[in-house]
């Protein structure tokens, strides 16, 4: 039997009472899993198979690779993502930004502690674009997609005050290299300040007002679904919000 701390990224009903599990795992990366009769079983699963539910899984391998989940209990409930509509969506936007950029059974213990670490946060109400921007940025680069925001993707000259970013170059353009092209995003000073901190792990969430957090959290989406070819479903609610 293995043991594990892990996250529910999804869940999908198996016949009468089963369900088939997406679970990130601290030690194991991100498995599926059949948890037979989970439906009903109170005491072996209750009602902690949900989104932003720190749990401790036990499960056991057949020959040939299937996961059974034999139980759960749970280690910290995050109620406050569960209970505020918003704070859902970005939660929501987190676990499947986590599914997308794993790979399956690929061990990522700093992933997993990121994903702790943002969850609190968001838990306990902090500013959401900067917790948000700060863990794609962490996130990215813990699955090894990290952009390049230190030398131009072009002329490789060093990046000090403010360039471009290009998408399919993957990394900032300098204003000379981006010259009449013009149709790249912007990227501040502001910005590229706290990028650097925050890769750093300097400073805290907070210490860095961007002026339109929102706008780097949609580009770094586009960013994530160019690398991976996935769409991202839950960023649709992106568009809804303002900068906060
Ligand atoms: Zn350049």
């Amino acid at each position: 039997m293995k043991v594990s701390e892990a996250f529910l990224l999804h869940k999908i009903e198996y016949g009468e009472a089963d369900y088939i599990l997406s679970l990130f795992t601290k030690d194991f990366g991100k498995i599926s899993g059949l948890a037979k009769h989970a439906k009903r079983s109170r005491k072996r699963f209750g009602g902690r198979l949900e989104p932003f539910v720190h749990l401790r899984v036990r499960f056991r391998e057949k020959p040939g690779g299937i996961k059974f989940i034999e139980d759960s209990e749970t280690i910290q409930v995050f109620s406050t993502i569960m209970q505020d509509v918003d704070l859902f969506m970005y939660g929501s936007f987190i676990l499947e930004n986590v599914g997308i950029l794993l790979p399956e059974e690929d061990p990522n213990e700093k992933m997993f502690n990121l994903l702790v670490e943002t969850l609190s946060a968001l838990d306990s109400k902090k500013s959401p674009s900067s917790v948000i921007l700060k863990f794609q940025l962490s996130a990215l680069s813990l699955s090894g997609y990290e952009p390049n925001f230190d030398a131009c993707v072009e002329c490789k000259n060093l990046i000090e005050q403010e360039g471009f970013f290009s998408i399919q170059r993957g990394g900032i353009v300098c204003n000379e290299c981006e010259n009449n092209k013009s149709n790249g995003f912007r990227i501040s000073n502001d910005f590229l300040l706290a990028q650097r901190d925050w890769m750093k792990r300097q400073q805290n969430f907070l210490n860095h007002e961007l002026k339109d957090p929102l706008e780097y959290i949609k580009l770094l989406v586009k960013f994530t679904q160019y690398r991976t070819g996935k769409e991202i479903k839950s960023s649709k609610f992106l568009e809804e919000l303002r900068n906060d």
